[in-house]
């Protein structure tokens, strides 16, 4: 069972607002259970449109005095909180697994890209200069300078509920900003914990709030005019409407989405070390990865032997509870998502795909109520049938034989997503070629899944993305402040 100290009554995940935490008013809730155990673990109170006010009228207070403090100042909470999550990686990852379903090692690896972001916003102070130019006209210099905007706002999903809210925070409250963190109602009790972390590490009460809930309060935040921007990260057709709504409100916004995201392997690659990244890429947290690649395009010379790897590969994963040693693939995050993954795996075979493996009777002993699926490999899969087309969100693989590398990409790029793709070739020529063909943001070459390090921006294509300025790095400092110009002339000088 997952303890906190900041749990209200009947294990009652709060807000926290103003350094207080709060049981919003709500009469709308959702219980939180553990995926593989089925144990409940909390309530989920919806914060209303009055909790939600609060929190940005909090933020805007605490805003006035914030973003005219030193910026040396404001980033020493940050290396607080860096010390913070180190401290406490281990609790952080066992109630991520607890309450999301995902294995130890994976939790930790998403703890450590999170703390990654930390790190690279405490070098604000560098990174938010903007530049100077002496004699830009006559007796005249100008420069450019960042400032600040106000309150932020960002909402997540619940795939990686300890890193996706780092993904921004850092940086909006290093730059000066207030902040507001919507997560998932599905998995809420390691960002709990991280804001307790949040609560230590120093920020001044009202800079960093915490607000619970789902759609209505979503719609709060976008429809509030005391929030400057919003981020959002979730499925498509959500980061579509968040992203209207806001921008027609006036704010700033970016909203990544879903994904279908491709590997092509050519007949020059080390087919063994493919299978092995393609299977881990597709696998990996049960396949709840907006980055995990699912259809593998591979040439057909190599089609058959690469086919027969996977299938060894997958049938190598142990499907577990996350906590036990020796689990590669977790449970999925919910009964009703279990039914999903479940159901694209029978369109698949509705639709003629070969069956090379089946994951549907994944059964883990001492776990009856886990929503689990075990890898799924399909051959075969056209570029018209639905599994090819729609994220699922699941361990399931799509094979098929490809004619060259040309018409992979043709076929990758025909795709509504421009998330991720993986090449696997020893050809130089053959990684150029991708790497300048593919409409894709997350591009990798001998790399499983391509996802950048904290001090390079998070790419995103197409559907998989709304907006312009991207999550991480320098486009996070971009996003949270706006430029202006100082024009000075001192005749006397
Ligand atoms: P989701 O879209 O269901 O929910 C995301 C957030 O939106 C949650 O906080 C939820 O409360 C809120 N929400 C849900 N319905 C809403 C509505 N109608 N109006 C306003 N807000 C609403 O996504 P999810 O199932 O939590 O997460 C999985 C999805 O997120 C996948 O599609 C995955 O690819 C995507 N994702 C994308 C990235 C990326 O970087 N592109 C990263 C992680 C996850």
């Amino acid at each position: 069972m997952v303890e906190l100290d900041s749990l209200g009554e009947a294990d009652t995940v709060r807000n926290y607002v103003g350094g207080d935490w709060i049981t919003p008013e709500s009469d709308e809730e959702l219980v939180t259970t553990n995926p593989a155990t089925g144990d409940e673990l909390g309530q989920v109170p919806f914060s209303s449109t009055d909790d939600v006010d609060d929190a940005v009228q909090t933020a805007n207070e605490a805003f006035e005095d914030w973003s005219g403090r030193p910026v040396e100042e404001r980033i020493q909470p940050l290396f607080e909180l860096k010390s913070l999550l180190e401290e406490n990686i281990e609790e952080l990852a066992e109630i991520l697994v607890q309450d999301h379903g995902k294995t130890r090692a994976e939790a930790r690896g998403e703890l450590r890209r999170g703390i990654e972001n930390v790190e690279v916003a405490c070098g604000i102070p560098s990174m938010m200069q903007s530049g100077t130019l002496l004699n830009a006209a006559p007796e005249i210099d100008e420069s450019a300078v960042r400032k600040p905007l106000g309150t932020f706002a960002t909402i997540t999903p619940f795939n990686f509920p300890g890193m996706i809210p780092l993904w921004f925070l850092p940086y909006a409250v290093a730059t000066g900003n207030s902040f507001i963190l919507k997560p998932s109602e599905q998995d809420p009790l390691v960002t709990q914990k991280l804001f307790e972390l949040i609560d230590e590490a120093g920020f001044p009460d009202g800079v960093v709030q915490l607000v619970n809930g789902g759609k209505d309060t979503v719609n709060a935040l976008i429809d509030h005019d005391g929030i400057e921007g919003i981020s959002f990260v979730g499925s498509t057709p959500i980061a579509k409407i968040v992203y209207e709504r806001a921008a027609a409100n006036g704010k700033r916004v970016q909203a990544q989405g879903g994904a279908k995201n491709h590997i092509v392997v050519t007949e020059t690659a080390d087919l063994e070390f493919a299978a092995e990244k393609t299977v881990s890429s597709a696998c990996a947290c049960a396949g709840e990865r907006c980055l995990a690649n699912d259809v593998v395009l591979v040439e057909e010379s190599v089609y058959d032997e690469f086919a027969d790897l996977v299938v060894v590969e997958a049938e190598a994963q142990t499907v577990g509870y996350g906590l036990d040693d020796g689990t590669d693939i977790g449970s999925l995050i919910s009964e009703e998502h279990e039914t999903t993954v479940r159901n694209y795996i029978q369109t698949g075979i509705e639709e003629g795909a070969t069956v090379l493996r089946d994951g549907r009777d994944a059964s883990v002993d001492g776990y009856d109520e886990g929503n689990f699926v075990g890898p799924t490999v399909f051959g075969d899969v056209t570029e018209d049938m639905v599994i090819s087309q729609e994220e699922i969100f699941g361990p399931v693989l799509a094979l098929d034989a490809v004619e060259s590398v040309d018409a992979a990409i043709e076929r990758m790029n025909a795709s509504q997503f421009g998330n991720a793709a993986s090449l696997f070739t020893g050809s130089g020529a053959d990684a150029q070629t991708f790497r300048h063909q593919a409409e894709i943001g997350n591009i990798g070459v001998n790399v499983g899944t391509s996802a950048p390090m904290a001090f390079f921006h998070f790419g995103g294509w197409k559907d998989s993305f709304f907006g312009d300025l991207h999550a991480q790095g320098e486009d996070m400092i971009q996003f949270y402040t706006d430029k202006a110009i100082y024009i000075e002339r001192w005749p006397d000088a």
